[in-house]
């Protein structure tokens, strides 16, 4: 969500007639932070890089900088307090905001701080400058009705908002139009998508309505919640032939206790129920989570129940987590939290047992054909090797050998958004490697794009410039703004 809002930053400010620095240009007129507050410490590394830009906007008179995302929403005024060299503070809500700030800003020599306490205009109707040319984001909702009593997530984004699905589908189309072939459907909930509007099949009635896309290749979504997933969801994967089958779906703990402190009101029979039917129905499909180990009060029986569901799921991957405290959460407040030693070691055994079983489930792929949707820069060590890198329909990377048979190398004719099959030699924990010979290689029109350094850009909703002087052209928000 956070990797998209920053896209969609880039394509306002694109669109208000700012260009892209080049790294080795001079200094920036402006600089831009999107936060996280997901992530740990996000708020030091702030601090710690708004001090570093101090002297260089000192050098730079008519430096602008700015500081939008989830921190600026939680900390809002306190932001230009700690460093009153920031010229702009934006929140979640108003990303359409960024140009008439800076404007106003620049014209005031003021400070100008702007959070909204509810979206002002849904994010993707604003202009967006696509990073991929040939995968895009789609938002399909933004906030979250859940109460998790770890995450931060609906304190700052607010309630679950959903876009209506002519919009999306028209976006979906937009990006198709420019050559992208693959879409992933972005919500913090996708499976609650419908909740505004009344529909609770809303979510694989998307799915399938994408399938009826020409051109669209693979569509993916995240994140499902395992509370709201329904049947009608497992049945329109398995049945959209370019929806892939891959599923990334947040376990967080294997121990229904646990599962009951953080508010996740489903339970680990409930995930696994949903496992078996999907592995049912796709039979391929490779599943993906997320785990926190160390919530308060977690036992070591809580713990082992985890490691059980982890084999029983038998992931493909998982993104580990150690719990750390979130400030405003309710977490942060529990009796129990537990010694980082603790964790670090139950981290340890999970890091383990999530290897033995996602290469285990690797290794079953060698010796069959995949279709490899080519990246560009997956993977480091491929200068070195002389591969290429890209996703398997399942969402595995796959490191590729790019010389025929002939020895001869096909290198310079492969091009990031191009499709190329081929065979798996070899499994690690996490990718995969094909070292033989591409058994095909398919020139696409996102191939195309990217050799001409072309990227996608949906326009959306046009928001205007302002001039000094004139009104702001995003309406002001009814309450609990702090502008000044
Ligand atoms: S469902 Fe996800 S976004 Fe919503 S509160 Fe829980 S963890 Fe946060």
């Amino acid at each position: 969500m956070n990797v998209h809002d920053s896209e969609r930053i880039s394509g306002l400010l694109e669109q208000a007639g700012y260009v892209r620095a080049v790294p080795a240009d001079d200094t920036p007129d402006i600089v831009v932070f999107n936060t996280c507050a997901v992530r740990e410490n996000a708020d030091n590394r702030l601090y710690g890089n708004l001090g570093r830009l101090r002297p260089v906007k000192d050098k730079h008179p008519g430096m602008q900088i700015a500081v939008g995302g989830c921190l600026a929403q939680k900390d809002r005024g306190e932001i230009v307090r700690k460093a009153p060299w920031v010229d702009v503070v934006f929140g979640t809500h108003n990303i359409g905001s960024l140009p008439v700030l800076l404007e106003r800003a620049r014209h005031n020599a003021a400070a100008e701080v702007e959070i909204l306490e509810s979206l002002d205009v849904f994010p993707s109707t604003l202009p967006t400058r696509r990073e991929s040319t040939y995968a895009g984001w789609v938002s399909i909702s933004v906030g979250c009705n859940n109460t998790c009593t770890f995450c931060i997530v609906p304190a700052l984004r607010g309630k679950e908002k959903d876009r209506r699905p002519g919009d999306i589908l028209s976006e979906v189309r937009a990006l198709v139009d420019e050559g992208v072939l693959e879409v992933t459907l972005l919500g913090q909930n996708v499976n609650s998508y419908g909740v505004e509007f009344g529909d609770r099949y809303a979510f694989g009635k998307l799915l399938r309505a994408c399938g009826d896309i020409d051109g669209l290749e693979r569509v993916r979504f995240t994140s499902p919640h395992p509370k709201d997933f329904t049947d009608d969801v497992i049945a329109a994967m398995a049945e959209t032939p370019n929806v892939c089958h891959s599923l990334h779906m947040p376990l967080q703990s294997g121990s229904d206790d646990v599962l009951r402190a953080m508010r996740r009101s489903y339970r680990s029979e409930r995930y696994l129920g949903i496992i078996e039917k999907v592995r049912a129905a796709m039979p391929d499909a490779a599943i993906t989570t997320d785990i926190i180990v160390g919530f308060p009060g977690e036992t070591e029986a809580d713990f082992q129940r985890t490691l059980d569901v982890v084999r029983e799921a038998r992931f493909s991957s998982a993104f580990t987590f150690q719990y750390s405290k979130r400030p405003g959460t309710p977490a942060a407040t529990m009796d129990d939290q537990l010694p980082k030693q603790v964790v670090q070691e139950r981290y340890e055994r999970l890091i383990e047992t999530v290897e033995e079983i996602t290469w285990a489930e690797n290794k079953r792929l060698v010796g069959e054909t995949v279709e490899v949707l080519v990246a560009v820069g997956e993977g480091r060590k491929d200068e070195r090797t002389g591969r290429m890198s890209g996703r398997a329909r399942d969402g595995r990377l796959v490191h590729f050998a790019t010389d025929t048979a002939d020895g001869e190398s096909l290198a310079d004719q492969i091009r990031p958004g191009d499709i190329v099959h081929t065979t798996i030699t070899y499994a690690a924990p996490h990718h995969l490697n094909a070292d033989g010979a591409p058994v095909a290689h398919r020139r696409t029109r996102a191939g195309d794009a990217a050799e001409a350094g072309r990227s996608p850009r949906t326009p959306g909703v046009l928001l205007g410039l302002p001039t000094i002087g004139a009104p702001p052209v995003v309406a002001a928000p009814t309450a609990g703004c702090a502008t000044h």
